[in-house]
């Protein structure tokens, strides 16, 4: 326990700089995640409009929510 304990305190700052928010559920994730291990969603895979927030399909060129154009 005790050893773990270190490690963990150690590598916070580090293990933050390799973070993200997922574009769908915002939860805290790996950087170099493909799919968000909470909510599942394919990262790669999908397109957040800019105006609203909606996450659309990556091939999306207008928000099916807004009507925005997705660049
Ligand atoms: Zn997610
Ligand atoms: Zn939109």
């Amino acid at each position: 326990m005790l050893i773990s304990n270190k490690l963990t305190n150690g590598s916070i700052e580090q293990r933050f700089e390799r973070l993200k928010e997922c574009e769908a559920c915002k939860t805290i994730i790996p950087r170099d995640s493909q799919f968000c291990p909470s909510c599942g969603v394919n990262l790669l895979d999908i397109s957040v409009c800019e105006y609203c927030g909606h996450k659309n399909k990556v091939d999306a060129t207008v928000c099916e929510n807004c009507n925005g154009l997705i660049k």
